[in-house]
């Protein structure tokens, strides 16, 4: 099958849809890839790797395009995209039709064959392909949380870890799953003292088993968050309700309750965020006050470390993407139902359930 990878044109996306070891993984199979010049740059991968490992590089974002039968992105299509689209041509990539109404009407009537990465869906109801992303996203908390705790950057002043005979930061998570767990494994890591809130007694179960001691767990109730937080030097939210928007789980109350230059990182910033006072910040101005306490809120975490961003994409991808290039984009759906529930659109409708619903269509 001929595979195109062109290079992310969204503002700010520094990420790929594959790494040259995926290429080589591809060339091998005996398909042909090809990768818009420059593609890999901002991950800080370069065009001499992917030659090496076998692409066909070309310069012409229109000629990446129009050659692929299975064309590869991280971000959906923007508007300067669109005219790319074609009948015969399968999409995999992070779609979120849901939220963008024009790019749904878009590929429906160009009668593009979509598959969202975001609602490839295993069985047990696991995202296996957004699941890197919070990997990604929850692992920075801490390290955003700590270096936001300088004095220099406006926090308490506080050493994460502490030295010896010196406290170290009390550290809240608020979410057990995927990105509060790799939050917790992290500060645990860097010293601090850790308590994970959820709501889900099970996962509980499996992060106290799973830290043998080295993190608390807490059951997330108003009365005993309410007394966590506000005794917190750092507390990371990473709640989610599947379809729902976060609930607001820490109010300007609580804030103004706590230590002057506490910080506060919304991991759950993409879906509204779970504290009251969360609005989305960007990379390029990641916090702001409230009350004395600071608010990280940066809504694509993951564009900060492109380089681990795009392989951790890329393992997740690859298995799917073997599958669509070995058996064709049918047969690999037929036979695999986590990939089916990716399809979101073909043959000029949408086929997917949440996206029709936000958008008021029929099946
Ligand atoms: P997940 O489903 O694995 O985990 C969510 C956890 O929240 C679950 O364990 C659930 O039981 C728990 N929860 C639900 N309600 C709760 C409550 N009231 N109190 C305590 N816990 C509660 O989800 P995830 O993959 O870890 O994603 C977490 C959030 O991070 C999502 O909103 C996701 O969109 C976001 N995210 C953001 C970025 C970013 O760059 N900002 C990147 C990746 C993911």
């Amino acid at each position: 099958m001929r595979i195109s990878v062109p290079t992310e044109v969204k503002n700010n996306e520094y990420r790929v849809a594959l790494t040259p070891a995926g290429v080589h993984d591809l060339v091998a199979a005996g398909h042909e890839v090809i990768v818009q010049r420059g593609a890999g740059e901002g991950s800080s991968m370069p065009d001499a790797e992917y030659q090496a490992a076998g692409a066909t590089l070309l310069d012409d974002a229109a000629e990446v395009w129009g050659r692929a039968e299975l064309l590869l992105k991280v971000k959906e299509p923007i508007a300067r995209e669109y005219g790319h689209f074609r009948k015969d041509l399968v999409l995999f990539t992070y779609l979120h039709l849901a939220a963008d109404r024009p790019l749904t009407d878009r590929l429906v009537t160009d009668g593009v064959t979509a598959i969202a990465y975001e609602t490839v869906q295993l069985a047990g109801g696991g995202l296996p392909l957004l699941a890197p992303m919070s990997e990604v996203a929850g692992r920075l908390a801490p390290m955003v949380g700590a270096s936001t705790l300088m004095r220099s950057a406006g926090g308490l002043g506080l050493l994460i870890s502490g030295v010896p005979g010196t406290r170290p930061a009390t550290v809240t998570v608020i979410g057990g799953g995927v990105a509060g767990a790799n939050s917790a494994y992290i500060a645990a890591g860097m010293g601090a003292d850790v308590t994970i809130f959820d709501t889900n007694i099970q996962r509980l179960r499996f992060l106290d088993d799973h830290f043998q001691g080295r993190v608390k767990t807490a059951a997330s109730n108003p009365l005993d968050l309410d007394r966590a937080v506000v005794a917190s030097d750092l507390v990371i939210g990473s709640v989610l309700i599947p379809g729902a928007k976060a609930p607001k789980l820490v109010t300007n109350d609580m804030v103004s309750r706590m230590r002057p230059g506490s910080v506060l990182v919304d991991i759950a910033v993409d879906q509204g965020g779970c504290f009251e006072d969360t609005h989305p910040t960007t990379h390029a101005d990641p916090t702001f006050p409230v009350h004395g306490s600071i608010f990280y809120c940066v809504a694509n975490m993951p564009g900060a470390v492109p380089n681990t961003s795009t392989s951790a994409l890329t393992n997740a991808t690859l298995p799917y993407i073997r599958q669509i290039a070995r058996r064709g984009w049918k047969d690999a759906l037929r036979s695999d139902a986590a990939l089916a529930a990716g399809l979101n659109t073909v043959g000029g409708a949408v086929v997917n359930v949440g996206v029709a619903t936000a958008h008021g269509l029929e099946l």
